[in-house]
């Protein structure tokens, strides 16, 4: 068994497997390090956002989290810590660039030309793993540092300098506050005012840590949950959030033209909405300036907007998020009578459950299509994910067939999928939510309890059986 990814959903995956007694599998990770999107994000202030009791394997709790939410550096270390059990399994710098099910296995090609098989593989590549630029004209002009927020350049002193950021996302969010004291001048490119919340975060005591329990878990999970449900329940319940982040921005920015500025437009929710306690401090600095107008172009010096202003500075920065919503996968997957994923999906990706596609015998996606959140933990869908591979993995051990779902199951859940998210909450504004075509393709439209319930048991007639190893 192949899994490709060594961040919370391949790791997740491998110690299952482990804790479940399967001990012949192989992860194999391009980079040099496990952790995701926990390793390449290493900006200044990078946290997370969810409280980190749930951000956390259920079967793996720390009680160690210096705060409530945890801090990036702290998340890594966590992981590293957990990889430990399977490190000796894990294959550094296998960079996976396509994989085809030939003869009822799959042939798994690296870039170096090596080819290993398998025959269950799990993709397990993320969703947030390929930064996002906009294609602006003259993006290779500008003369200083250049960096996107997921790649940050350490080496670029910040201090006194004229900083261009473009983006008011939950990454700009955490980097801003950090670097506003260290510029000379600060300049934050808006183009949609995102919904602030409050951030509850503290630091962990002692007392509090102990409290890393079942039952606390279980405490932050029904917030999730309840603010999941406040986000679908309709506009009412979301004028509620909008109320709140209303309330924070009056509270924080006392300045009529500039709390015009950053008063958000869109409908709460539709966007991710953002938890912090210093960003509007950051925005209302005096060295800062919040740009709202649209950017036209990069120059050798700044960046021009649509009102012919030229917004010079020292370093550019894109706050710019990732590519998602196409769900390009980093390797090129092929199944049954050669038939490309990419052209399988046509721009509009899915997957039965958010894991397994018609055609593609023994091919999981973990944190595919239809799975992420918006008010919960992640984690909880990807420990889901786990079991449910597992349980594909023990069928294949006793039974010695493999699985593929069937077609109707697949569409009849894809249909489910977008009748449920066609009028949702995401369906309000552009996001990377949002594929082309305007179909939610990232997101699941439920609570958690619910895809826990939909996918604790691996349901045999959904599935036809193949050929096995
Ligand atoms: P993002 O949410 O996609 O935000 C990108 C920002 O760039 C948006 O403000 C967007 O504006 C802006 N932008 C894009 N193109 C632009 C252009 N041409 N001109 C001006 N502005 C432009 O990306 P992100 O902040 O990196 O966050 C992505 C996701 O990563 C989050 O939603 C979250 O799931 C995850 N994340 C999580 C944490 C955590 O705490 N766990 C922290 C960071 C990130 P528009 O809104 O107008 O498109």
């Amino acid at each position: 068994m192949i899994v490709v990814g060594a961040g919370f959903g391949g790791l997740g995956v491998a110690l299952s497997l482990l804790r479940a007694g399967f001990e012949r599998f192989t992860v194999l990770e391009r980079a040099d390090d496990v952790g995701g999107v926990w390793r390449d994000n290493t900006y200044p202030g990078a946290a997370c956002d969810v409280p980190s009791s749930l951000y956390s394997y259920s079967f793996s709790p720390n009680l160690t989290w210096p705060h409530r939410y945890a801090a990036q550096p702290d998340i890594l270390a966590y992981l590293r810590r957990n990889a430990e059990a399977v490190r000796d399994r894990i294959r550094f710098g296998a960079d996976v660039v396509a994989a085809s099910f030939e003869g009822h296995r799959w042939r798994v090609e690296l870039a170096s030309g090596e080819v290993l098989e398998a025959d269950v593989l799990v993709s397990a590549v993320g969703q947030l793993g390929t930064p996002s630029t906009p294609a602006l004209p003259g993006l290779d002009r500008f003369t200083g540092p250049v960096f996107h927020s997921a790649r940050w350049r350490h080496d670029v002193d910040l201090r006194g300098r004229r900083v261009a950021v473009v983006g008011t996302g939950a990454s700009a969010a955490q980097f801003v506050p950090e670097i506003q004291p260290l510029a000379g001048r600060l300049t934050v490119f808006q183009r949609t005012a995102p919904h602030v919340l409050p951030k509850p975060d503290a630091p962990r005591h002692r007392p509090a840590r102990a409290l890393t329990s079942r039952a606390a878990r279980a405490g932050v999970w029904l917030v999730g949950e309840a603010l999941t449900g406040l986000l679908n329940a309709g506009r009412f319940s979301r004028g509620i959030v909008a109320a709140i982040a209303h309330a924070h921005l009056t509270f924080r920015v006392r300045d009529r033209t500039v709390r015009e500025r950053l008063r958000p437009r869109t409908p709460a929710g539709c966007k991710r909405v953002l938890f912090s306690n210093d960003w509007y401090r950051a925005l209302t600095a005096p060295n800062t300036e919040v740009v709202t107008e649209t950017i036209t172009e990069v120059t050798t010096s700044g960046l021009r907007t649509a009102d012919g202003r030229e917004h010079t500075a020292d370093v550019l920065i894109w706050g710019t998020g990732f590519e998602v919503a196409g769900f390009r996968l980093p390797l090129r997957v092929t199944g049954r009578h050669g038939r490309d994923l990419a052209d399988v999906w046509a721009g509009r990706p899915r997957a039965h459950l958010g894991m397994t596609v018609p055609g593609f015998p023994g091919f999981f996606l973990v944190y595919g299509p239809n799975t992420n959140l918006g008010g919960n933990s992640v984690l909880t869908m990807i420990e889901a994910q786990c079991r449910y591979v597992v349980s594909a993995v023990r069928h294949l051990a006793e039974t010695g067939t493999g699985l593929e779902v069937r077609p109707a199951a697949a569409e009849a859940f894809d249909e489910e999928m977008r009748a449920r998210l066609r009028d949702g909450v995401w369906s309000g504004c552009a996001s990377w939510y949002r594929s082309d075509d305007g179909s939610i393709t990232t997101n699941w439209p439920g609570g958690t309890g619910e895809y826990l319930r939909r996918t604790r048991r691996l349901r045999l007639g959904d599935h036809q059986l193949t050929g096995g190893a």
